[in-house]
C-alpha cells in the first residue's frame, strides 16, 4: 500500500481526510508527531550536502519539520496551490507574506475592512519602514481604480471582511492590480478553502488564520501562507527561515487531526449561521442583519457568484432602545445562556463579540464610523450546537433586553426588522 495519498485529482473531503501524510516506516495510521527541534545527519558528508541543497533531508524546525510539512502539504492541495508554508499564528502568516515581498518606496493598497491586527500593519507598521500606503473602500471599485493610478507592489484584502461582511470583486480588483504590477494577496479567513478559492479568481497569495475554522475547536494559534512554488521558495521561504514565525510541531499536529472534518464542519456552521440570520431580521430590537447570502445583503449577486455558502459569521445591529446602542447591545450579550462573548470565530461554539469595544476599539471612533461599526453592532460565530438552541436563547437575550430596560424607556426604541428574505437558498 502507498505510504502517501496517490497523485489523482481527488475531491475536497478526500483531500481534507487523507491529503499530505507522508508515512514514516513504523506505518502510523494516523500522523505522527514529531516534536523534536532538529535532526541528526549519518555523515559529515550528508550534512554538507544537506546544507548545499543536493540532498533532501530535514534540519532543523524552524525551517522544515515532517508533521508541519504534512499539514503543508494537505493545505497546498486542498487550496489548489503550488506551495505552501505554515506559521505560527494568523498574525505571522499575514506579517510574513508581506515583510518577506516588501522593502522601502514600495507602495500597498489595502481595503479599509481588515482584521484589527492587520488593519495595523498596514497603517502603523509598513510606513515605519518607508512604505506608502492607502486604504479603499473594497467595495467601491472606482476608489481601486484610482488607487492604481501610481503602480503598487502589493494588495491586502480580505473578503467577507470583518465584521461587517463586506465582498470585495476579486476577478475585477485582481484585473487592476496586476496592471500596476502588484502581487494580491487575499486574507481568506471568512470564507475557508471550501466556499471560496482566491486564486481561481486572479489572487496570487491566500493567507489563513488556522486558528479559526482549520482547528475549529478553539485549541491552538496557527497560520497558512499559499501560493505559487516560486514566490513561496524564493519571497517567502528565506523570509521564514530566517527570521522564525514558526508553528509547533504539536500545534501543526492539532490543527491536521481538525482538518479532517473541516468538510463537515462548515457547510453545517454554513447552514446554521443563515437560519440566525433568517431569524435576527424578523426581529424588531435588530435594525440591520448582515450576512452575505440574505437577500438584503447590498452584494448578494457577488456573494453567490464568488462563494458556494454565505459562511460562518452573522452580524447585526441591536437598536437603540432610547438610551443608546451601546447599552442595548451590551443588554444582549450578557442576557445570552448558551452563546459565549468571545472575540474567537470559526469554533465549534457559537460566540458573539462587541466590536467597538473589543476588536475594534483601537481603529478609533472615525475609522469605526468609515467601516460601518456603530455601538450597537455584534459580531456571532455561528457554531455546530442544535441551531433551534441558538435562536432560542437569541430570542430570550433580545426579549430581556427589553424587559430589563428601565420602565419609562420600555417602548421608545425597537427599530424595524431589516427584512425577511431568505439566506438558506441554494448556491449559484
Ligand atoms: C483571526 C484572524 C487573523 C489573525 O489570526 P491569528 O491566528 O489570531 O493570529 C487574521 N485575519 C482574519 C480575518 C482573522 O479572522
Amino acid at each position: 500500500m502507498p505510504r502517501t495519498l496517490p497523485d489523482a485529482p481527488f475531491r475536497p473531503a478526500t483531500l481534507l481526510v487523507r491529503g499530505g501524510q507522508n508515512r514514516s516506516s513504523f506505518d502510523e495510521m494516523s500522523e505522527a508527531v514529531h516534536l523534536t527541534s532538529g535532526f541528526m545527519y549519518e555523515s559529515a558528508e550528508q550534512a554538507e550536502d544537506t546544507f548545499l541543497g543536493t540532498v533532501q533531508h530535514f534540519q532543523y524546525s524552524r525551517f522544515g519539520n515532517p508533521t508541519i510539512e504534512a499539514l503543508q502539504n494537505k493545505l497546498a492541495a486542498l487550496e489548489g496551490a503550488e506551495a505552501c508554508r505554515v506559521t505560527a499564528s494568523g498574525m505571522a502568516a499575514v506579517h510574513g507574506a508581506m515583510l518577506a515581498h516588501l522593502k522601502t518606496g514600495d507602495r500597498v493598497v489595502a481595503s479599509r475592512a481588515l482584521f484589527g491586527s492587520c488593519h495595523w500593519i498596514v497603517s502603523t507598521l509598513l510606513p515605519r519602514y518607508g512604505i506608502e500606503t492607502v486604504f479603499v473602500d473594497g467595495t467601491d471599485l472606482d476608489q481601486w481604480r484610482e488607487a492604481f493610478r501610481k503602480p503598487a507592489a502589493m494588495v491586502l484584502l480580505e473578503t467577507p471582511s470583518n465584521p461587517m461582511l463586506e465582498l470585495v470583486d476579486l476577478p475585477a480588483v485582481a484585473e487592476l492590480a496586476h496592471a500596476a504590477g502588484a502581487v494580491v494577496v487575499v486574507d481568506n479567513v471568512f470564507a475557508t478553502p471550501l466556499l471560496q478559492k482566491p486564486l481561481t479568481m486572479g489572487a496570487d497569495v491566500v493567507v489563513y488564520s488556522a486558528t479559526k475554522h482549520f482547528d475549529g475547536q478553539g485549541r491552538v494559534l496557527g497560520g497558512a501562507v499559499l501560493g505559487s512554488r516560486k514566490w513561496v521558495d524564493e519571497v517567502l521561504q528565506p523570509f521564514i527561515r530566517n527570521t522564525g514565525p514558526s508553528i509547533s510541531p504539536f500545534n501543526a499536529w492539532v490543527i491536521l487531526k481538525g482538518l479532517e472534518t473541516l468538510h463537515l464542519r462548515v457547510p453545517a456552521m454554513c447552514a446554521n449561521a443563515a437560519a440566525v440570520a433568517d431569524f435576527l431580521a424578523g426581529r424588531a430590537e435588530v435594525s440591520r442583519t448582515l450576512y452575505p447570502f440574505l437577500a438584503s445583503h447590498p452584494q448578494q449577486a457577488l456573494a453567490r457568484a464568488q462563494m458556494s455558502a454565505g459562511g460562518t459569521l452573522v452580524t447585526f445591529d441591536v437598536a437603540d432602545q432610547g438610551d443608546g446602542a451601546k447599552a442595548a447591545a451590551f443588554r444582549v450579550l450578557n442576557a445570552l445562556k448558551l452563546v459565549d462573548i468571545s472575540n474567537n470565530l470559526g469554533d465549534a461554539r457559537s460566540m458573539v463579540t462587541h466590536p467597538a469595544t473589543t476588536t475594534h476599539m483601537k481603529v478609533g471612533p472615525e475609522e469605526r464610523a468609515r467601516l460601518g461599526i456603530n455601538d450597537g453592532t455584534v459580531r456571532l460565530s455561528v457554531g455546530l450546537e442544535d441551531v433551534q438552541d441558538v435562536i432560542e436563547d437569541l430570542a430570550q437575550a433580545l426579549d430581556a433586553s427589553r424587559e430589563s430596560l428601565r420602565p419609562g424607556l420600555r417602548d421608545a426604541g425597537g427599530g424595524t426588522a431589516a427584512g425577511v428574505s431568505r439566506a438558506a437558498g441554494p448556491a449559484r
